[in-house]
């Protein structure tokens, strides 16, 4: 084992290892977490409507493990298909107006598992290059060919299309917001490429899930194009505070996944009591505007003053906010700063970017103040200048 000894070195000497910190949530202070002895404002959750410390939907995952006990004891095609099942699934067909939903134990399930089970080696799926790394892994798994679009480039994809118009199934999948940039996918001009060659389109709502569409149905719906989207995706681990995922599209999708999705097959499923405590989370997400309207308040104050400071942010406009470092010991350096005077923001590194756009990401809740909010901006700011990210 000395090989890795000797390439962790290595990495830790690029300023690229990780390491596991703890982190628990402050009670009585939704939008922070206490990391060893120091209470910090958590700027790097995507908790995006603060559901994750909601007592309802504690209250129900309480009533219901004291009821069906801790485990659900099987693959849900064996004996783990608890009726909280049946409820959380008409209820999400529902909300997305779609025939039928699909739920699976979380979001790198559901990706890795529906890709491999839409697409197999005479099989081409067209993928933005900043796609999530749940994604890439199911196209791997599928053995498919690997057909990586430049990011939100649509003529690329185009000619990625016809190059491969004769396979058998094509697939375009793409996340509607990018987790590491915050910028949001061309989803019409995808609708009319999968539409002009014949390709199915798969859409990644992880992170635009319960934010955007007036009941949180996520960005497909807000863009009109939900009909064209025959895979649609989401996860309860972000803006639903808990955890698992979902997807959504035809009767005969599902059909097709319940048979031939190896997560959902060959794992056990989920605590019953936690499917009911998403029941209850989608309930919250569909009825309670205020978090959404909040949160976006939130996001237009941040980015203006992230913005006027000076600081390069991208151009997106959602709830995660990069600020573009570049080098990995300088972005290592502002994110350590930025501990030392409260403030949880996590240095993200190459493999997870491209080298050389090492950055700061910051991601915003309805669970944050104005207050919180532009006291944090000014200790961004200065440490920008102390750090040489800003120029005075
Ligand atoms: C977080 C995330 C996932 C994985 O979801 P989990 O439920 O955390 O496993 C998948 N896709 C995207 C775009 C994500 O950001």
């Amino acid at each position: 084992m000395k090989w890795m000894e000797q390439e962790l070195e290595t990495l830790a000497a690029e300023s690229l290892e990780r390491s596991l910190r703890e982190g628990v949530p402050l009670q009585g202070s939704p939008g922070c977490i206490r990391q060893g002895e120091q209470a910090k404002l958590n700027l790097s959750s995507n908790d995006y409507l603060g559901l994750a410390g909601h007592p309802a939907i504690a209250e129900t995952i309480r009533r219901e493990l004291l009821r069906e006990g801790t485990g659900s004891g099987a693959s849900r095609l064996v004996t783990g298909n608890a009726s909280a099942y049946t409820r959380l699934e008409e209820e999400l067909a529902s909300w997305q107006q779609s025939e039928s939903a699909l739920v699976f134990a979380n979001g790198y399930m559901a990706n890795t598992g529906v890709i491999r089970a839409l697409a197999g080696r005479s099989d081409v799926v067209f993928s933005d290059q900043l796609n999530h790394a749940s994604i890439v892994d199911g196209i791997v798994l599928s053995r498919a060919e690997h057909a990586r679009y430049r990011h939100n480039d649509m003529s690329h994809l185009r000619s990625l299309l016809y190059k491969y118009r004769d396979r058998p199934r094509k697939l375009i999948v793409t996340d509607a917001v990018f987790s590491m940039d915050g910028d949001c996918a061309p989803l019409r001009e995808l609708a009319e490429l999968k539409q002009e060659y014949g390709a199915m389109l798969m859409v990644d709502e992880a992170h635009s899930g319960g934010i955007y569409g007036t009941q949180g149905e996520g960005l497909c719906h807000k863009l009109g194009i939900k009909d064209c989207v025959d895979i649609h995706m989401g996860t309860f681990s972000k803006s639903f505070g808990v955890y698992g995922a979902y997807i959504c599209g035809s009767r005969t999708l599902i059909r097709w996944l319940v048979n031939h999705a190896r997560p959902l097959i060959y794992s056990t499923a989920l605590p019953p009591a936690l499917v009911a405590g998403i029941s209850t989370a989608l309930h919250l997400v569909q009825a309670e505007h205020e978090r959404r309207e909040r949160l976006w308040d939130s996001v237009k104050l941040f980015r203006s003053l992230l913005d006027s400071a000076g600081f390069s942010i991208g151009s997106g406009d959602s709830p995660i906010v990069p600020l573009l470092v570049g080098d990995n010991a300088k972005a290592l350096r502002f994110s350590n700063a930025l501990a030392t005077q409260g403030i949880a923001a996590v240095a993200i590194r190459p493999p997870t970017v491209p080298a050389g756009t090492a950055r700061i990401r910051f991601s915003l809740s309805a669970s944050h103040t104005v207050k919180e909010l532009a006291e944090a901006a000014g200790v961004i700011r200065r440490t920008g200048l102390e750090t040489g990210v800003l120029r005075a």
